[in-house]
């Protein structure tokens, strides 16, 4: 596979996790709880950084929640979770930054949207008291536009400019370069305040998957400041996957983006680390990184009558998800490993050679017997009812075999 050349960026570092440069592409989430609720967003910034997120953005959204990120900072290194902590400033963001001192500086990075700093006049002031808050806690900024809440003067004036061209664009043209300038404009004048580029990141997310292709585009081209990726209110269920997705492969792709969130919208109670898990496999698909052991399974078909393989698939991606914990800080390079779970003879022996380890399980009307390969040869042939358990077992020994080398530490700093 031909390696993917990333844009150049500027690296910012956020509390111990590098974005940017030749650093790897950083996954990262955001909670859903009440940041006021302090016990409730630790437990959640938990689940996301158990999950593998690398950073955690949180909203601060008043006064209860500015007081409250300093006890959730706290607790999570009570536990020994050192996931950098990003807060999701509007609207008021230069008062409690101002006010909350300690809040101040227990957040990693401040993500700053340009088109509600605040209205009219006072915009220019309020982003500067919030970029002054950067420069004395000496953190990183994110500037974050977003297609909702966009600079309502600019696009004005964008489209009043574009009015009198002979030629007018049309106005979706025009909104994306409204996007476009507006991260730009604020990144410029960040740096007028002080900031340094390597203290900017910046993101200018929409909906839409080809308007976002083309505003990062513009952007990446436009720039060397580190780019958040991601698009916003992807949605529900395969709708919000497939669209984050498509979006964010075609960047990643063009070797575009240094740290990506996946903005689905999760049923209520719905489990908020999915998101991390889609940001991790993205990645893995494209070949940008490893972050857990996969499987390969095929679809099934009329050659498979009974539902053995697909729960034989399943629960050798559940039991390698939920050995990873472990298994990354005892088996260096484990994350890389290749498991094939095949419902029948026609491809199964054949994907299984390519895999470390796979299994080709009988289909109807085949002999009852799962031979198992490793390493390209035929290992043994399982039969009977403890197949998952003794392929479990040759799991286990071969991982222990083959990457028992002590993990000295993880390249970007989650330490659970
Ligand atoms: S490997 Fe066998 S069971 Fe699986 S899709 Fe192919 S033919 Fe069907």
């Amino acid at each position: 596979m031909p390696a993917i050349q990333r844009r150049k960026s500027v690296p910012v570092n956020v509390g111990g996790v590098w974005i940017g440069g030749e650093h790897p592409i950083v996954v990262q989430s955001m909670t859903n709880t009440d940041t006021a609720d302090v016990a409730a967003t630790v437990n959640q910034v938990m689940e996301l950084a158990r999950a593998g997120s690398e950073i955690v953005r949180v909203t601060v959204n008043t006064e209860e929640a500015a007081r409250a990120v300093p006890k959730i900072v706290e607790t999570l290194d009570q536990f020994g979770v050192r996931v950098p902590i990003v807060g999701d400033f509007h609207y008021n963001g230069h008062i409690l930054l101002r006010k909350y001192p300690d809040c101040a500086r227990a957040l990693a990075k401040y993500r700053i949207n340009p088109g509600n700093v605040n209205i009219g006049k006072k915009h220019d002031e309020n982003f500067r008291t919030m970029i002054e808050a950067a420069l004395e806690f000496d953190r990183p900024v994110r500037i974050g536009v977003n297609w909702g809440s966009l600079d309502q003067a600019l696009l004005t004036r964008m489209m009043d400019e574009n009015a009198r061209l002979e030629q007018p664009r049309s106005s979706q043209e025009v909104m994306i370069d409204a996007i476009v300038a507006s991260a730009l404009n604020s990144a410029k004048t960040a740096e007028s305040y002080g900031l340094a580029p390597n203290r900017i990141v910046l993101s200018a997310k929409v909906s839409s998957v080809p308007d976002l292709i083309q505003v990062y585009r513009k952007l990446a081209a436009e720039c060397e400041y580190a780019l958040h990726l991601g698009l916003t209110e992807a949605g529900l269920g395969v709708k919000g996957i497939v669209a984050t997705t498509a979006a964010l492969s075609i960047l990643l792709q063009e070797g575009i983006g240094d740290t990506i969130r996946a903005s689905l919208t999760p049923l209520p109670n719905g489990d908020r680390t999915e998101e991390v898990f889609v940001c991790q496999q993205i990645l893995q698909s494209l070949g940008l990184r490893n972050f857990t052991p996969q499987v390969t399974a095929c679809p099934g078909c009329g050659r498979t009558t009974s539902t053995f393989f697909q729960e034989m698939a399943d629960q050798i991606q559940t039991y390698l998800r939920q050995q990873m914990p472990v298994w990354k800080t005892r088996y260096a390079g484990v994350e890389e490993l290749k498991v094939a779970v095949m419902g029948c003879v026609v491809n199964g022996p054949g994907e299984s050679k390519h895999a470390n380890l796979g299994i080709s399980l009988p289909g109807t009307f085949e002999e009852p017997v799962a031979p198992v390969y490793v390493d390209g040869r035929l290992l043994k042939t399982l039969r009977g009812d403890h197949i998952v358990a003794e392929f479990i077992q040759i799991l286990n020994d071969y991982v222990e075999r083959k990457y028992a080398v002590a993990v000295a530490e993880t390249p970007q700093g989650v330490g659970l």
